[in-house]
């Protein structure tokens, strides 16, 4: 009997596990660990980051997915993996060993070593730090009735790329909670985004970025750009122009400073001696490290290349879920017959789509280019699928997005 050991129960490795469960023929054994005893949705936290879904919206139990006659699942944090050696070392229980393995730890935020940023900003990986976002705005604000400091109103997110765009938008829509706790109107509550390219989100259009921007700011949020951070300091965000040449420093100040300026995949991936840069492996062609044909590394830890060799695909939720089907049928293969399929992973994106708060959105889908409130739903309908794809039709019920149309 082959043991699988699939680490981080993210889009990634959940969805291996469940699809192995479905092809599970008694010839391999599956352990999963995971930090936690739920799965999150990483695409929904900067709505509870703002305060605008509770925490119990974007998670469900592993225990819901898990099939014990396949699968044991252990709650505990992996501290590090021998590839070598073949076996994983995690904080609470003992060492494991297995045939094959599947790296699916996800991504951490990327502060790129700018001084301040990991002591004085609030980063948004994970439900703890976005609950942490939650709580740090609401106190603020509390504070502010006691103590009329304006800072106290001012929240800046350093990084408008989606992430940044997303949260802002969600915290748009946060804003009368806020106003509420501080005893002001919710236009006393100043957002401001600090980016440090000239023309945000590259992968659109001209026309498409531009849009998105706009609706962004039509919801009374101030975007800077050309403006790099490069020092954080408590309540300060200090930035300077790209195109100055004397590169004189310019600050925001703030009691809240949310840090979105990219992700990087989990360093344990570099610790363990793999060929990776910033937590991220180049992997073959079925998803395996170059190095060791018995693990895969998949979702945010891979940095897969399109056919024509250019820039890696973005990390997504959505590569993340076709690399862990993939990697199912894959490795089932490779426990019957010894050897991996004929074809290695083809993926073919469906799109991209941004929300702006609730109810508008905006980017590509299936090649088209949606705006508005066709496209806030089209993206709930895509959360949804993604929902469905690893939960089935228990969570969707729960948890999915019906109120497409406001
Ligand atoms: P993750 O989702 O990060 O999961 C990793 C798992 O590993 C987690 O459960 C974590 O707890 C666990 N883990 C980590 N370290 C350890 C450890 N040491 N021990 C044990 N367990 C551990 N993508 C889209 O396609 N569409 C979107 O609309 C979209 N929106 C986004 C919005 C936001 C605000 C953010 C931040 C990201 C968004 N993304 C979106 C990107 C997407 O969320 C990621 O690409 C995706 O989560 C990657 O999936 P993953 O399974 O690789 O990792
Ligand atoms: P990103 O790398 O896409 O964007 C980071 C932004 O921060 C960029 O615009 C960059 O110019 C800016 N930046 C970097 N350093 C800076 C500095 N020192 N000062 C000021 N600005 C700085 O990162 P992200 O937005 O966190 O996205 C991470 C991944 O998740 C991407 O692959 C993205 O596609 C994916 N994602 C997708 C969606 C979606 O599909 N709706 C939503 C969120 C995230």
């Amino acid at each position: 009997m082959k043991q699988i050991v699939v680490l981080g129960a993210g889009y990634a490795g959940l969805k291996t596990v469940h699809e192995l469960q479905r092809k599970a023929d008694g010839s391999f054994k599956i352990t999963l660990v995971n930090k936690n005893s739920y799965h999150y949705e990483a695409t929904d936290l900067h709505e509870v980051a703002a305060g605008t879904q509770p925490k119990e919206k974007i998670t469900y139990e592993i225990a819901d997915i898990v099939d014990p006659k396949v699968t044991t699942f252990i709650q505990d944090e992996v501290t590090s993996f021998d590839p070598e050696a073949k076996t994983v070392s995690l904080k609470n229980h003992d060492d494991l060993s297995y045939d094959y393995l599947v790296v699916a730890l996800g991504f951490v935020s990327e502060t790129f070593g700018i001084k301040g940023a990991e002591e004085f900003a609030l980063p948004m990986t994970n439900v703890k730090e976005a609950e942490a976002i939650h709580a740090h705005i609401l106190k603020v604000m509390d504070d502010y009735k006691q103590d009329p400091d304006p800072d106290a109103l001012n929240i800046v997110i350093a990084g408008a790329g989606f992430t940044g765009i997303e949260l802002a938008g969600a915290l748009a829509d946060g804003r009368k909670e806020y106003a509420k706790h501080a005893g002001v109107t919710p236009s006393d509550i100043k957002i401001s985004m600090v980016d440090a390219g000239t023309r945000l989100l590259p992968m659109f259009s001209d026309g498409l970025a531009e849009y998105g921007v706009n609706l962004v700011k039509s919801l009374g949020v101030d975007i800077i750009t050309d403006a790099r951070v490069q020092e954080v300091t408590d309540g300060k965000t200090i930035y300077v122009f790209g195109q100055d040449e004397e590169k004189t420093p310019y600050e925001l100040t703030a009691k809240t400073i949310i840090w979105t300026t990219g992700v990087s995949g989990n360093p344990l991936v570099d610790e363990a001696g793999l060929k990776a840069r910033r937590g991220r492996v180049i992997p073959t062609e079925h998803l395996t490290d170059a190095d060791h044909d018995n693990m895969y590394v998949i979702g945010d830890v891979a940095a897969v290349m399109p056919p024509d060799g250019q820039r890696p695909y973005p990390t997504t939720a959505q590569i993340a879920l076709a690399m862990g089907k993939y990697v199912a049928s894959d490795l089932v293969n490779v426990v019957k017959t010894g050897s991996h399929l004929n074809e290695g992973f083809v993926y073919k994106s469906l799109g991209t789509v941004a929300s702006v708060g609730n109810t508008r959105a905006f980017g590509v889908a299936l090649g088209h280019e949606t705006r508005g409130y066709m496209a806030s739903a089209t993206k709930k309908m895509i959360a949804n699928e993604s929902l469905f794809k690893i939960g089935g039709m228990k969570e969707v019920f729960k948890k999915g997005r019906f109120d497409l149309y406001h």
